[in-house]
């Protein structure tokens, strides 16, 4: 390690030990960054945000997670922190994109604050996009305090930037022609009129302005005056991006690696806040983007046609800390892959396991960062003693099996798996339930998880080794023990016993309950029905 890595290393643990915390430190990357912060600010300001323009996707809340979980680590560092989540409402909407009615090509060009919602329920498209959003966020746990950047404008908070983005265009042009390497237009605007007719955005007079009014001759033939003070238009992206860190005082900023492009958004913002807007630019987090995956296979995203997985979804179909432990494990500079299809339960077994180890305190260097992304995700407040846990993929079948979830926890008290459970841990295993049923029920679940038991006897065609195998292991089934791994041993012994080997075994036995040839583990399955009806089962399909 590095002496300088070491030395934050143990500044960390030092403040973590005098606030009480004794569980075990490790440098994760939201420490590593927070003590950076902490160092160069005093009341450090971290700004995230979105533009919503359709349905906000699950790789959002990366942005929102990476920033909840450095304010969280900030706060820990004994600094008073603000997290703001700035939405783009005043952002035209582009195009009709493929997921809109056709009238809404008439829409295009306005801001998104002043289009109407497509379901009528809220106040309007850009409302009914991060809404949804931002209960997600809100049940993660990201304490953020949220603006609409349309009601800014409208309060004249950017009036000041625009009034220096007019006198000092030509110098604002000069920069941006050496940073992106495009030849930017003799009559380039640094701000765009909002028409008082039509409502879209246009350009202006340029040499009409005069503060705080600017001219403008729009499309639409109306010819118009606009104040810049009453958000009667807007800064262009590359200009508002630096215009905000100005407004707020931005210290740290996570987006998306697109802006953090050689030429992008950032580079150019960083030195537009200083020549432009007289201000300074934020440590920037730069994160690489979520990409979906079904079947293990890279979905390609197309963002006119909607969102596969949006962040409501996702905290739908996994626990909140199991959402946040997904973004957290990994550092923002790499890539991760949501599997929607299979990789829920996987996410949910990788987060129990580091649970565990967290509570066991015998985990290698490589585990400990995983470690430290399950204590961030909690909050950092861990209950004092390991919490039950019931695998997701048990809950997958477990909700297949039963009518609703008081059926769950009878199945889960009988076979044993909640011996110990405090009221938390029965609420969080009941969240996890619902969350396994919502998989399952919004058709992301991949077919292989899916099952119901049949209630009678399928109609099957077992061959004279299938039912010898099964007379002989309901006689053994008698005397075994109803737990999973008695079960497992005794279809073990029984398929190695016959000629159809376990292979076979496993497979006649999905066929007589579930008419499949594949299915959840045997074992586990089993042990959660009835061992009467189970036996009655094979001896029947036995005949
Ligand atoms: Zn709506
Ligand atoms: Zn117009």
């Amino acid at each position: 390690m590095e002496d300088a890595a070491f030395w934050l290393l143990s500044g960390a643990t030092q403040l973590y030990r005098l606030r009480g915390y004794t569980g075990p430190i490790s440098m994760h990357w939201a420490d590593v960054i927070a003590k950076d912060i902490a160092s160069k600010c005093e009341k450090p300001l971290i700004a995230t945000g979105i533009s919503p323009s359709g349905e906000i996707h699950v790789g959002s809340l990366r942005e929102a997670i990476t920033g909840e979980s450095v304010r969280s680590a900030l706060e820990n560092l004994g600094k008073e922190v603000r997290l703001i989540y700035l939405v783009d409402s005043f952002d035209p909407l582009r195009k009709r994109y493929e997921f809109l009615p056709e009238e809404y090509e008439k829409y295009v060009n306005k801001p998104l604050c002043d289009i109407p919602c497509v379901c009528g329920k809220h106040k309007s498209y850009a409302h009914h996009y991060v809404e949804p959003f931002i209960e997600a966020m809100t049940q993660i746990g990201v304490k953020c305090e949220v603006y609409y950047v349309h009601e800014l404008y409208r309060q004249g908070k950017f009036a000041d930037a625009t009034d220096k983005a007019f006198k000092r265009r030509e110098k604002a042009m000069e920069i941006l022609n050496k940073i992106t390497g495009r030849e930017m237009k003799p009559d380039w605007a640094p701000f765009n009129p909002l028409c008082e007719k039509c409502g879209r955005f246009t350009d202006p007079i340029l040499d009409t302005y005069e503060y705080p009014t600017v001219e403008y001759q729009c499309k639409c033939g109306h010819h118009g005056k606009a104040d810049i003070t009453k958000g009667e238009g807007k800064l262009p992206w590359r200009l508002e991006w630096p215009a905000k860190w100005k407004l707020f005082g931005t210290s740290v900023e996570p987006f998306g690696k697109d802006h953090a492009a050689a030429g992008g958004s950032y580079d150019s913002g960083e030195v537009l806040v200083k020549e432009i807007f007289d201000g300074e630019p934020p440590y920037p987090i730069p994160y690489e983007f979520v990409q979906f995956k079904s079947k293990g296979q890279v979905q390609q995203m197309h963002k006119s046609k909607g969102s596969v997985v949006t962040g409501l979804n996702a905290i739908n179909m996994n626990p909140p800390e199991v959402v946040k432990y997904m973004f957290l494990r990994v550092n923002p500079q790499k890539s991760i892959d949501y599997d929607y299809t299979d990789g829920m339960p996987i996410i949910c077994d990788e987060y129990d396991r580091m649970e565990r180890l967290n509570y066991s305190g015998e985990y290698t260097e490589v585990e400990e960062n995983s470690v430290r992304a399950y204590q961030i995700s909690k909050n950092n407040k861990l209950p004092p003693k390991q919490p039950v846990q019931v695998p997701y993929g048990h809950l997958v079948n477990l909700v297949q099996m039963t009518e609703d979830m008081d059926g769950v926890f009878e199945i889960l008290r009988r076979t044993g798996y909640l011996e110990g459970a405090t009221e938390e841990d029965l609420a969080a295993i009941r969240k996890r339930a619902e969350t396994a049923k919502y998989w399952l029920d919004m058709g992301y679940a991949d077919s292989k998880y899916r099952f119901s038991v049949s209630k009678t006897l399928p109609a099957v065609e077992l061959t004279a080794d299938e039912k010898a195998f099964l007379r002989d292991l309901s006689s053994k089934m008698e005397s075994s023990p109803w737990d999973a791994e008695a079960i497992g041993q005794t279809i073990s012994d029984a398929g190695k016993a016959s000629p159809i080997g376990n292979k076979g075994a496993f497979r006649t036995l999905y066929r007589i309950l579930i008419s499949q040839d594949r299915g959840p583990r045997l074992g586990n399955f089993l042990a959660s029905m009835d061992k009467a009806f189970v036996i009655g089962r094979i001896s029947e399909a036995a005949q």
